[in-house]
């Protein structure tokens, strides 16, 4: 059945937790410290299907189970198929390990120079700041070290990542990520950002955060002013489906653009949850509504026990072909796998070209009609010889000829 929702309505409210007060629910310490982290208390909120049970039960040897209030209150009790509760509630699928998955599916342990720091292109580092997250994402690229469920060991170095960003002129561009890098109190995350704006050849500072969509109570007056002051400073979130962009995210968002921070979009194509046109179009267009432009959309990397998130890549195509000229061209975002063992992002898109040669290109727009781009500048034929015009005096009025 085609996804259909109700455009006008913005999910709000403290659901389940109506009894708290308020002021609670608004405080993001709060929903940290009462995130549902274990089977017990996940099994007095809702009855687990026998897959997720056991999931639950290995969950700790993979990647923790933590699911904030907030976030809690999206999924569908009644539904296993909720696209809110696959991202967040384990599955036995998870250790199930295939042939072609990798603990470090983009290979960047490699291109560590020093903890926490991942230097593979030659202009721009990624910066892992943390190794937690305010709710885990079962599909988890870093799950090797995000949680440190797999005794991974992660320590970054702040002061030495620095150091390696100072003495390197050719990093012009930082991006803070982890594990979610708005969990730092600001007292941390001012020190780092501050240090980053004093080096001169950075040029581009920006943050990896799913935060706004887990907990955008943290998204506070006094982060933005911190976000401002070293501005401009761009944020990646990460929505996959509509259902996640409620009215406190998109209060949210509201918030950090307000604050001078563009904001972009990446989700991850996954199976069951967002590998459909229909939810793709729908959230894209929340997404612009929330001043947030998609950016990328994933195939989903090649991680232990995901396969059964892996959506066919044929559909992620189709589903981009379902937006290009269907649809504002802002809300598309580009499809890429990011290339197995560390060969960076690849854009996938549906084919228009259908030829090239030296004089023309030949495509097909979004309708299936086909046009030509000529190549080559053709002159104009020569305008015919046209009979010298007899020269009739000025003063003689037509009438009188
Ligand atoms: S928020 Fe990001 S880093 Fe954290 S679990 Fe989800 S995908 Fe992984």
């Amino acid at each position: 059945m085609p996804y259909t929702e109700d455009r006008s309505t913005w999910f709000e409210g403290q659901g389940l937790w109506q009894h708290v007060p308020e002021s609670d629910w608004r405080d993001w310490t709060w929903q940290l410290k009462n995130r549902i982290t274990t089977l017990e208390q996940l099994e007095q909120l809702m009855t687990l299907t026998p897959d997720e049970k056991a999931g639950c039960l290995f969950a700790s040897h993979k990647l923790s189970l933590a699911i904030t209030p907030y976030f809690f209150n999206l999924i569908d009790r009644q539904d296993p198929d909720c696209p809110i509760r696959k991202q967040v509630i384990p599955r036995a699928g998870e250790q199930q390990i295939a042939a072609e998955e990798m603990l470090d599916s983009l290979g960047e342990d490699e291109h560590s120079p020093v903890p926490g720091l991942v230097h593979r292109y030659p202009d721009r580092v990624l910066f892992l700041v943390t190794d937690r997250c305010a709710s885990y994402c079962r599909y988890c690229t870093r799950s090797r070290l995000v949680s440190n469920a797999q005794d991974y060991n992660f320590h970054p170095e702040y002061e030495q990542g620095l150091r390696y960003i100072e003495s390197h002129p050719e990093v012009r561009d930082v991006l803070l990520s982890g594990g979610d890098p708005l969990l730092l109190s600001d007292k941390k995350l001012e020190h780092l950002i501050s240090r980053l704006r004093a080096i001169p050849h950075v040029e581009f500072i920006r943050i990896g955060s799913r935060i706004p969509v887990f907990l955008p109570q943290r998204i506070t007056p006094a982060l933005c002013e911190i976000l401002k002051k070293y501005g401009p400073i761009w944020m990646s979130i990460h929505v996959n489906h509509p259902k996640e962009c409620t009215a406190e995210l998109r209060d949210a968002c509201e918030r950090l653009s307000f604050a001078g921070v563009p904001l972009g979009n990446q989700s991850v194509l996954l199976r069951g949850i967002n590998d459909d046109a229909d939810v793709m179009k729908a959230l894209v267009h929340r997404l612009l509504r929330m001043r947030v432009r998609p950016y990328y959309l994933y195939q989903m990397d090649l991680i232990t026990g995901g396969a059964h998130f892996k959506a066919d890549v044929r559909k992620g195509i189709e589903i981009i072909a379902a937006l290009r000229g269907h649809t504002t061209g802002y809300a598309v975002p580009q499809y890429v796998i990011d290339a197995p063992g560390g060969g960076g992002k690849v854009p996938i898109n549906p084919e228009y070209l259908e030829k090239i040669t030296d004089d023309e290109v030949v495509f097909r727009n979004y309708e299936g009609k086909r046009f030509t781009y000529p190549l080559k500048s053709t002159p104009l034929p020569a305008a015919p010889e046209t009979a010298p015009v007899e020269q009739t005096p000025a003063t003689t009025a037509p009438s009188a000829r």
